[in-house]
């Protein structure tokens, strides 16, 4: 257990009126922030999709930002997707989303004859293979994938459990040690390697912004993204036919990566405020 899941209790449920509010007004202006960067880029409105980057937040606060408009999230740790899922896939139902994979206890209803709208669940942070099993009863999608062996576990561990899963591949764009994702350079025969895998579903290509004020620098590495899915598209390799999504910007390079081509962002300061913990 990280050393934060001891000071918050992340299943809590009920948040005070002045804390939704607070995230109410994150959703609503990063959400006004998008359709302006959409048409700056002179995109077509509702092309690029907000994820909230849910990570040390607790199930009441990431309701209230569902409440407030926000319709897919992402994890980052197993053990939080594990902790918050009961919760919210039932508050969820409640509302009537399905959240991820996850089958809403007592609703009685799955796949095709679910009334319920489907809520995508994703896992963005780094996954090591004994936390497969974790993650695979709730997430619908892996953007975290950056090596041919880790999608080959995943692709094992979903087939056992008759599932397909999502998954992008993570490029590490800026090259920043820090950073996991694959080489840019290897990326686009991985991707098609991974696509070719049963049980699982090429959906994209995904990054983290390097990590620098020069807008050159960040754009450059969002570019080269683009230009990837768009070779991985054009290759007419199997499974790739789908690999459309480019998840890049966060709080801090959102319009950058729209203007670059983005089709999910994944925010979460700019919704709920800065990190207490990590
Ligand atoms: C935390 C996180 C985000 C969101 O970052 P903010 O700067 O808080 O918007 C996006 N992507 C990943 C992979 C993250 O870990």
């Amino acid at each position: 257990m990280t050393a934060y899941m001891d000071h918050k209790d992340l299943a809590n449920e009920t948040i005070d009126d002045a804390r939704a509010r607070q995230i109410a007004d994150g959703v609503h202006r990063v959400l006004d922030g998008i359709a302006e960067a959409e048409s700056a880029s002179g995109r077509a409105a509702g092309e690029v999709r907000l994820l909230a980057a849910t990570k040390t937040r607790d199930v009441g606060e990431i309701m209230a930002a569902i409440d407030a408009g926000v319709r897919m999230i992402g994890e980052n740790r197993p053990q939080e997707v594990e902790v918050k899922s009961a919760g919210l896939a039932r508050l969820c139902a409640e509302r009537g989303f399905a959240l991820g994979a996850i089958v809403a206890s007592g609703s009685g209803q799955t796949g095709a004859q679910s009334p319920l709208t489907p809520l995508p669940f994703h896992l963005i942070g780094q996954l090591q293979s004994n936390k497969i099993n974790k993650v695979l009863p709730s997430v619908t999608t892996i953007e975290s994938v950056d090596s041919f062996e880790l999608a080959q576990k995943i692709a094992r561990r979903a087939a056992a459990r008759g599932v397909t899963v999502g998954v992008l591949l993570e490029v590490n764009e800026s090259g920043e040690e820090s950073k996991s994702g694959c080489d840019p350079a290897a990326a686009r025969d991985l991707a098609a390697r991974i696509g070719a895998l049963e049980g699982l579903r090429l959906e994209g290509l995904m990054t983290i912004g390097a990590h620098v004020d020069d807008e050159a620098t960040i754009r450059r590495g969002f570019a080269h993204l683009r230009e990837t899915r768009d070779a991985v598209l054009a290759s007419g390799e199997p499974g790739t036919a789908e690999c459309r999504e480019l998840s890049m910007g966060m709080t801090n390079d959102m319009a950058l990566a729209i203007d670059e081509g983005s089709t999910i962002v994944r925010v979460g300061t700019a919704i709920f405020g800065p990190r207490a913990f990590i």
